[in-house]
């Protein structure tokens, strides 16, 4: 995002809307700070400019992978997936890629206000690769990633977004370790994170994940989700 310095009346909107601090008033002109600005475009549809100085630039890789981890209105144009990649976990019960005996895990990093570099995402996805785990192919963030040892690509690793997702699933012999190595970064990452466990019922009706989640010192808040609606068979 730009903002034409010539046009600018200091009015203060777009740094009142910023999810990022990433705008200040310096000398009454609205300043961006291009390291910090996700380019999540909220200046521009919020800020109501009265005087129409905030500008979209076109954005090249790898300043390009800001955008759809950050405007909630991008499509990702690496796996054409819009509203930043969770919709394979949230259409589970349509898509069924999660099964039986099968636990899927959606770790969410940054969030408006605190944002996060993609390098984070790199301190989950490489032990996660060392564990075996399927990464979701129609995640943005698996588009990301440079080999099957969850490196990032190199050039991506200073982009600042708002939040990115890290979607994956294993067996369910497996979700200890997972929930171990959740334990264990909780205390080495510099950013927010939340966790999202996916399952599926067991034929008793219970949800065999819970135990292990509580065992594990996890407060977990339930919630199901089920499109009555329009699906695929
Ligand atoms: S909203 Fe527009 S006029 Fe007001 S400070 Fe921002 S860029 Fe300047
Ligand atoms: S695009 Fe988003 S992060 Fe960048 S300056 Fe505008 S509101 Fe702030």
């Amino acid at each position: 995002m730009k903002i034409k310095e010539d046009r600018c009346i200091g009015c203060g909107q777009c740094v009142i809307v910023c999810p990022v601090q990433a705008i200040q008033l310096i000398n009454n002109k609205a300043v961006i700070d291009r390291d910090l600005c996700v380019e999540c475009s909220v200046c521009l549809r919020s800020a109501n400019c009265p005087s129409n100085a905030i500008k979209r630039e076109k954005l090249r890789m790898p300043r390009l992978v800001r955008n759809p981890f950050s405007d909630v209105i991008a499509t990702h144009k690496l796996t054409g997936v819009p509203g930043r990649g969770t919709e394979e976990m949230k259409t589970n019960d349509v898509t069924n890629r999660i099964r039986q005996n099968e636990i899927g895990f959606s770790i969410e990093i940054g969030r408006p206000g605190i944002g996060a570099r993609l390098s984070v995402a790199e301190q989950f996805t490489i032990p996660l690769a060392k564990i075996g785990v399927e990464f979701e192919s129609a995640s943005p963030l698996t588009a990301l990633l440079a080999d099957d040892k969850g490196n990032l690509q190199e050039d991506l690793k200073n982009e600042h977004v708002l939040s990115a997702i890290i979607e994956f699933k294993v067996p369910y012999e497996k979700t200890t370790q997972i929930l171990e190595l959740i334990k264990k970064l909780d205390k080495e990452v510099d950013t927010v994170f939340s966790v999202g466990v996916i399952s599926r019922f067991a034929e008793n009706g219970e949800i065999p994940v819970m135990d292990l989640l509580n065992d594990k010192g996890f407060s977990v808040r339930p919630n199901a989700k089920i499109n009555i609606g329009l699906g695929r068979a």
